[in-house]
């Protein structure tokens, strides 16, 4: 059933595009904008305008970051260590290593993977930007890339095109443990999980 207001309809309709939202929560979202204090509204209109506008990618790792804060401030952090490189297909698995607090390298992400049927080839993700990153013109020599990627055929492909690449620059190439099921998103995996896999990752 339609709205007899053709406003809160378009407001169902945007809230309906989101993933995990289906009409019915899309409904209740609109109602309950509805009943918002004008400013608190205001706020949130201007946070998803802010993040389109402010969020770039860092030009080091390639995760997200604000404008002005460029590179990223786990790319700036001091203490961590600057020769390990965790590959992560997106900024949602950064957060996810992240609140692990076992990981205190660096990381890269390379916003997808190799999907040929997809028409998603090794130039559309941050690959390049990866290979650019392995000897920094201040710091140590990068040593390890540590493979993170979905346990996911596209996942298995990037990482034996990645690996196939690093391996001639010696570079050490290692890819997390088993034990996260397969087809799982990594992001959804519970962090004693993910530690385990970061602890018994393997050479490549
Ligand atoms: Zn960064």
């Amino acid at each position: 059933m339609r709205y007899t207001s053709a406003a809160i309809e378009a407001l169902i309709e945007e809230f309906a595009k989101l993933p995990g939202i289906g009409r019915k929560t899309a409904q209740r979202l609109a109602m309950h904008i509805l009943q918002q204090h004008p400013d608190e509204v205001e706020k949130f209109a201007s946070a998803l305008v802010d993040v389109k506008q402010n969020v770039i990618h860092c030009s080091v790792c390639q995760n997200v970051t604000d404008r002005g804060a460029d590179p990223c401030s786990i790319c700036r952090a001091r203490g961590r260590d600057r020769s390990a490189i965790c590959v992560v297909e997106s900024p949602s698995d950064v957060l996810a290593f992240e609140k692990t607090g076992h990981y205190r390298g660096l990381y890269h992400v390379l916003h997808g993977v190799i999907s040929p049927l997809d028409g998603i080839g090794p130039d559309h993700i941050r690959i390049r930007e990866l290979l650019s990153r392995l000897s920094p013109e201040d710091g140590p020599p990068v040593s390890e890339i540590i493979m993170a990627l979905n346990p996911t055929v596209e996942g298995e492909t990037t990482v034996l095109y990645i690996s196939k690449l690093l391996k001639p620059l010696g570079v050490r190439v290692t890819k997390i443990a088993r034990g996260i099921p397969v087809g799982a998103e990594l992001e959804f995996v519970d962090e004693a999980t993910l530690s385990r896999a970061l602890e018994g990752r393997s050479l490549l």
